[in-house]
């Protein structure tokens, strides 16, 4: 029999929302054994439901969220089959949306959002060597379940590589080790993959999360819709993402600035790839972003269209403060920045700031400078990083098209 962990009365409400995560302070009382990412029985201690088993869960000993679920179904078993169905079935949904058919970069397992908490899985398709699958286990249940994931992913995608990219310092509250390397096949870590008829270098191995931020893959597109005849300024540009796109789509001129050495030596190598660019409308800046926005201010440059697309300010909700003054100070500088009518393509990627208090953020940093603007278009994630109705905590990537009078 699989140990079961007792929810305090009143704490099953969320599960019977299907919200995925016990926290620890939700929880009774134990009883069996159990060990780090084993599956254990989630029972309501009080209610209606008192006694009955609600959900199988990984259990996670270690961190705040006490355990992950698996199922929302307790007569369903957690073995290598379920991870067999539910990636193909993450697979197949993927397959079904037109605005990745074709893609080379997908992400094709989305944690949470896809049933599958601490497993993100992305996908590579060089167009010379094949499928590499890009995999990232962040939580001691999804550790635990390692090979069987690597073979379902196998299956259902036919690749014939996969990178284990289990470095994440959120494995740390899991108490688990960083791990990274091949699982299957080997070679080189570096792929060139099509994103908009544009070809980006991804390195698996070393890049940020697993190579790329496929995330915004969508917005990267608009930002090229957008471009056309404009002086870009593009804010923590990493390997030059939207900057590239930018130059597609007919820019006078790109501005690219980052902190990353390496990152901006694959943003020259990216503009190398791709000889139908204009390389002489581009440069790139070594540079600290609010140094750089300050400095031009104070230079009283503008700009037609500025990204910023910060790193995490605010990793979880204790950060929430400090880092709403980091998000207002640049998107401040970026509106002093904007020509009449210019262009602000704002984002922020931190769970613990919502889409309402960003738009807050926002319009407090355009009151400061004393711009009017207005909100052209709402921003997300691209089709393949889904949110799970029952798991708003999935919602990470919010953005905003302001466009200054
Ligand atoms: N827009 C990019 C992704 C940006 S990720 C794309 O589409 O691919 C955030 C980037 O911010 C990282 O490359 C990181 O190196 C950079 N970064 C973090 N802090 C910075 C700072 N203070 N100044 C400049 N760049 C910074």
């Amino acid at each position: 029999m699989s140990a079961q962990l007792i929810l305090q009365a009143g704490k099953e409400k969320s599960l019977l929302r299907h919200h995925p995560w016990i926290f620890a302070g939700s929880v009774a009382g134990f009883e069996g054994r159990a060990r780090p990412g084993d599956t254990v029985d989630v029972v309501a201690g009080g209610g209606r439901y008192a006694g009955q088993v609600l959900a199988k869960a990984a259990f996670s000993p270690a961190s705040q969220i006490r355990a992950r679920v698996w199922s929302f179904d307790p007569a369903e078993t957690v073995d290598h089959a379920f991870f067999k169905r539910r990636i193909a079935a993450a697979v197949a949904r993927r397959a079904a949306l037109p605005e990745l058919a074709g893609q080379d970069g997908v992400r094709l397992v989305h944690a949470e959002s896809d049933g599958l908490p601490g497993l993100i899985a992305d996908r590579y398709r060089d167009k010379d060597g094949g499928d590499t699958v890009v995999v990232q286990l962040t939580s001691a249940g999804a550790d635990k379940w390692r090979d069987a994931i690597a073979d379902s992913l196998q299956k259902a995608t036919g690749c014939s590589r996969i990178y284990d990219r289990s470095d994440s310092e959120v494995r740390a509250r899991e108490g688990l080790e960083p791990q990274s390397g091949w699982l299957l096949g080997e070679g080189d870590p570096r792929i060139v993959i099509d994103e908009h008829g544009v070809r980006m270098a991804v390195d698996v191995a070393t890049g940020h999360k697993t190579g790329f931020y496929l995330d915004q893959r969508e917005n990267r597109l608009m930002l090229r819709g957008l471009a056309a005849g404009r002086r870009v300024l593009n804010c923590y540009c990493y390997t030059g993402g939207f900057s590239l796109q930018a130059l597609a789509g007919g820019a006078r001129e790109v501005i690219s600035v980052d902190s990353s050495a390496p990152a901006l030596a694959l943003a020259a190598e990216n503009l190398a790839l791709n000889p139908q660019l204009d390389a002489s409308r581009a440069e790139w800046l070594d540079a600290n972003v609010s140094e750089e926005l300050r400095r031009r201010r104070d230079a009283n440059e503008t700009f037609d269209l500025i990204v910023l697309d910060p790193p995490k300010f605010a990793p979880s909700a204790a950060h929430v403060e400090r880092a709403s003054r980091a998000y207002k100070d640049i998107n401040l500088n970026a509106f002093k920045l904007l020509a009449p009518g210019g262009l602000l393509m704002t984002y922020s990627c931190s769970g613990g700031i919502g889409a309402e208090l960003f738009q807050q953020i926002v319009t407090a940093a355009a009151l400061d400078a004393r711009r009017d603007a207005a909100i052209v278009k709402r921003l997300q994630g691209a089709a393949d990083h889904p949110v799970a109705l029952t798991f708003p905590e999935g919602e990470y990537l919010k953005g905003l098209l302001v466009q200054a009078t």
